[in-house]
């Protein structure tokens, strides 16, 4: 006999899609806050793995990447069970938002509180009926509002089963740095379910070449637990960094950024020029550090305190990715890789 399968009331059984809208809390208008999760359980038992996206309700390309994995997946041919979740964060999807009314970022409440405020209730909710029927997670994110990332995942690779999914995912870069509190991947991963978290683009847009690498990279994970046949696509190359650091303006004034994701910075280079209205140069801004540029500020607005360029420093490595790198029209060693 299979183990019961049960969300949100529902059944889930060997061979089954089940299309769940799992309440998770409640509007001003008495009615019910759902969030979809489609559940994909193979006929064979095997892994069970989460997809998430959505958590922060502006951060769209995750939203594409679960859709595309969750309508491809076939339960005959799937040994496990998948749980795709695209919108983790209803009201922040339904508000181009960020957050949860209040402001509250929903990725700093897990693993949540049936007893504590709005936040805390919800992160309950996912985590206990989504989160903890998982043994393996995959939570999807971009960068902030007004900044994009190079596509990446992070996790900390201390967890064997981590470095293993995160290395499997196939990206060049990984980030092995301890997630913040109250995150979905801190919470999970503390409870015994491994979780990475790719981060890819920017807010408010399907790009193409993002979803695309997130989708061969869940492809690729799934393959190496076994779950699906799948021909892994192996990265050129994968360097895993533990030190990043931001780059912060420090006068204010507008700002010609000179730098892209993807871009590799030598300590003194030029990243980028801040000027008055005037025309006038206020600064230059250079790389305290060497390393491959992995977010920036899509914004050319800047005030004292501003991140403006997110390095991930390379030491031992440099000379690996060095090897990969091309020599851009403007002089500069660059990843080739899909602009969005
Ligand atoms: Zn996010």
């Amino acid at each position: 006999m299979a183990e019961e399968l049960k969300i949100g009331g529902k059944i889930i059984s060997p061979g089954e899609v089940q299309e769940i809208l799992l309440k998770i809390s409640e509007f001003y208008t008495a009615q019910p806050v759902n969030i979809p999760v489609t559940v994909v359980r193979g006929l064979e038992e095997g892994p069970r793995v989460f997809l998430t996206a959505a958590i922060h309700g502006d951060e769209l390309n995750g939203v594409e990447i679960v859709r595309t994995i969750m309508t491809e997946l076939d339960p005959a041919k799937l040994r496990g069970t998948v749980f795709c979740t695209p919108v983790l964060n209803r009201w922040g999807f339904l508000s181009h938002s960020r957050y949860l009314p209040g402001r509250r970022d929903l990725n700093r409440y897990f693993p949540g509180d049936p007893q504590g405020n709005l936040a805390h209730r919800v992160a309950h909710k996912i985590f206990t009926e989504i989160v903890q029927h998982a043994q393996y997670g995959i939570d999807m994110h971009t960068a902030g509002v007004g900044r994009t990332n190079l596509a990446h995942i992070r996790g900390e690779l201390d967890d064997e089963r981590v470095r293993r999914m995160a290395k499997a995912f196939g990206t060049e870069i990984i980030m092995d740095q301890p997630a913040a509190g109250g995150t979905l991947r801190a919470a999970a991963t503390r409870a015994g379910i491994p979780t990475i978290i790719l981060e890819a683009g920017e807010t408010f847009r399907f790009q193409r070449s993002m979803v695309a690498r997130g989708v061969a990279g869940v492809r690729n994970v799934l393959a190496d637990l076994e779950m699906i046949e799948h021909q892994v696509v192996e990265p050129r190359f994968q360097v895993i960094v533990k030190v990043s650091e931001w780059i912060r303006a420090e006068r204010g004034g507008i700002l010609d950024i000179r730098v892209h994701p993807g871009d590799l910075l030598y300590d003194g280079m030029e990243v980028g020029v801040v000027s008055t209205p005037f025309g006038r140069e206020v600064t230059t801004l250079k790389s305290p550090l060497t390393g491959l540029v992995i977010g920036i500020t899509t914004i050319p607005l800047v005030q004292p305190g501003d991140a403006i360029c997110h390095i991930a420093k390379l030491e031992k490595t440099l000379h690996t990715v060095e090897k990969y790198c091309t020599t851009g029209t403007d002089g500069r060693r660059r990843l080739p890789l899909e602009r969005a």
